[in-house]
């Protein structure tokens, strides 16, 4: 058995510390991972909702709520920047959506 000194002891902590830490630093990096991560159209979550990245691939058949000028871009659940290309959505968190994107949630924009 290894003697109980300080300096062990410093060790033994700090090698503790590390293993506590390292779970909440993985879920730290992925969620910082995610927040970037663009919306996959085939995930089960949007196609549940008919999420697609450019409004012309909308079927109106199967999602007839959609009408011609509804996009992610002038949707009440886009956040962030609206002129950009890609934009976080409240209906899909940690995910971007695409600017001329569509989902059977859109709601008109107001303000
Ligand atoms: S809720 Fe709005 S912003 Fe989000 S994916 Fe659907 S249409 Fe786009």
């Amino acid at each position: 058995m290894k003697k109980c000194t300080r300096r062990n002891l410093f060790k033994l902590a700090g090698a503790g510390s590390l293993a506590l830490l390292l779970p909440t630093l993985a879920r730290m990096s992925d969620g910082m991972a995610l927040a970037d991560e663009r919306l996959d159209p085939e995930s089960p979550q949007a196609k549940a909702l008919g999420y697609v990245h450019h409004y012309d691939e909308v079927d109106p058949e199967r999602w007839p709520r959609y009408a011609p000028g509804q996009i992610c871009a002038n949707c009440q659940l886009a956040q962030g920047d609206l002129e950009a290309d890609w934009m976080g959505c409240s209906i899909f968190p940690g995910k971007k959506v695409a600017h001329d994107g569509w989902c059977n949630a859109w709601v008109e924009r107001r303000g």
